[in-house]
């Protein structure tokens, strides 16, 4: 082994490198950082959201309900709570659903439809059909929807940003090109191809993929790419997540203070969309809010470029890890440059799971809540016995001062995708997850 590899390596929690799932705490977190010294703004998202509203429900059925708003359901899940932790561990247990978000059917559709909007927001701008007090229901008029059928989406993706942004696109009149890796699921392919779609694939992994259709992008001025790893406009939309949970807790009676903490778990792939959730949750809710990412034990991109340092990249295969696993969208090798500075002072720790406990989980999940989500979107159910019942949870709670506040905690599991998922695919996640539930 070189000595760099070595030197790395020192810096990882025993049993990383050998794919133990473990729970890692980031030295680097500050209670009291919240985000306020970053030029950031999720009020950027939250305003653009409500202005398009109206074009949103003009365009997209499924947001008629809501009126334009996007929105995801909060439920508790309190008999798979009991399943997982019998004797009963303080806190009410809740699931945020953006597996149920409408139109993308993952938690995508927070990033992908604010920078989508943004884009057609420029472009519409640009040729003149709207200014700064123009009603956005004009995008959808004629005259706009002519000139944004001009322009392509293009992007990088190993599944639901690809899906997302396409629909999202498409229900805007504008092209999309979605850009995978060779190792890419003939499903996933099929399912974006159906939705008239159009699909790239290239050799290498997910970061192959997106430098090729980046290079694209470049060289045609008509062609915007949306970058997973460092689009500001994503970042934004996931962070305004922050204040419709805010709603959501108030309206069931949960209080985000220091005698009811909230512990949040968030799956991570490159780290934009947990990192923006955390980072707007950070901004309301202060050192009352406690986030935990959760990574494959193949793919622990973020947990890594923590450990190591934020000076320069470093990637899970940089310290001898393979990044393969079944983990759809988690399967990421470098952890986002725009995210991990940011999450290098708010985040509290990563978790990592193997395919047996997520498997296992998402089936649970679905038997004893009703609820379907995909196996990457079910790796956060674990978040809460991680903190509760591990050496390292309890000497974070002991750290923080909260092990006598745990009665009034929150544990938030955020599912992240599942709602698209083809109904003969969920059949063969769901076996696989009974036949594992049995040995873990
Ligand atoms: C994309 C995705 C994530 C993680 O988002 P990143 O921005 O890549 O960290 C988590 N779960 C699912 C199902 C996803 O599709």
């Amino acid at each position: 082994m070189n000595t760099d590899v070595a030197a790395l390596r020192s810096r990882l929690p025993e049993g990383l490198i050998e794919r133990q799932p473990l729970l890692w705490l980031n030295p680097g977190y500050d209670p009291q950082a919240d985000g306020g010294t970053s030029h950031l703004d999720p009020a950027l998202a939250e305003v653009r959201f409500a202005r398009c509203a109206g074009l949103l429900r003009q365009v997209f059925p499924e947001l008629q309900a809501s009126a334009g708003r996007l929105i995801s359901p909060l439920v508790p899940i309190p008999r798979f709570r009991d399943g997982m932790a019998p004797s009963g561990p303080a806190g009410v247990w809740l699931l945020k659903r953006d597996d149920a978000l409408p139109v993308a059917g993952s938690v995508k559709a927070r990033g992908g439809f604010h920078e989508v909007l943004s884009l057609a927001e420029r472009i519409g701008a640009e040729a003149g059909v709207l200014g700064d007090e123009t009603d956005r229901r004009v995008l959808a008029g004629p005259q706009a929807r002519a000139v944004l059928g001009r322009h392509t989406l293009a992007v990088g993706s190993t599944g639901n940003l690809g899906l997302g942004i396409g629909l999202i696109g498409a229900g805007l009149g504008l092209r999309a090109v979605v850009h995978m890796s060779a190792d890419a699921k003939e499903w996933k392919k099929q399912r974006l191809r159906d939705r008239g779609i159009e699909v790239v694939e290239h050799p290498g992994d997910y970061a192959a993929a997106v430098e090729a259709g980046r290079a694209i992008a470049q060289a045609d001025p008509l062609m915007h790419f949306v970058d997973d790893e460092r689009s500001e406009a994503l970042f934004l939309g996931y962070a305004a997540a922050a204040h419709e949970l805010q709603e959501q807790l108030r309206a069931v009676g949960r209080p985000v203070d220091a005698d009811h903490p909230l512990f949040v778990y968030l799956p991570c792939g490159v780290g934009g969309a947990p990192g923006g959730i955390l980072y707007g949750l950070k901004r309301l809710f202060g050192r009352h809010v406690h986030g935990f990412f959760v990574e494959p034990t193949a793919s622990p991109c973020m947990l890594v470029q923590l450990a190591c340092g934020i000076e320069r990249p470093v990637s899970v295969y940089d310290v001898g890890l393979d990044n393969r696993t079944e983990a759809d969208g988690l399967a990421v090798g470098l952890a986002s440059p725009l995210a991990a500075p940011l999450m290098a002072s708010l985040l509290s720790g990563v978790f990592t799971v193997d395919e047996a406990i997520f498997y296992a989980d998402a089936w649970r999940l679905e038997e004893l809540e009703g609820i379907y989500v995909e196996p990457s979107a079910a790796t956060g159910l674990r978040g809460p016995l991680q903190v509760l019942d591990t050496p390292q949870g309890r000497a974070y709670l002991q750290r923080q001062h909260l092990e006598a506040r745990m009665d009034g905690a929150t544990h938030l599991v955020w599912s992240t995708g599942g709602a698209l998922v083809p109904e003969d695919i969920r059949q063969s996640f769901r076996e696989r997850g009974r036949r594992l539930a049995g040995a873990v």
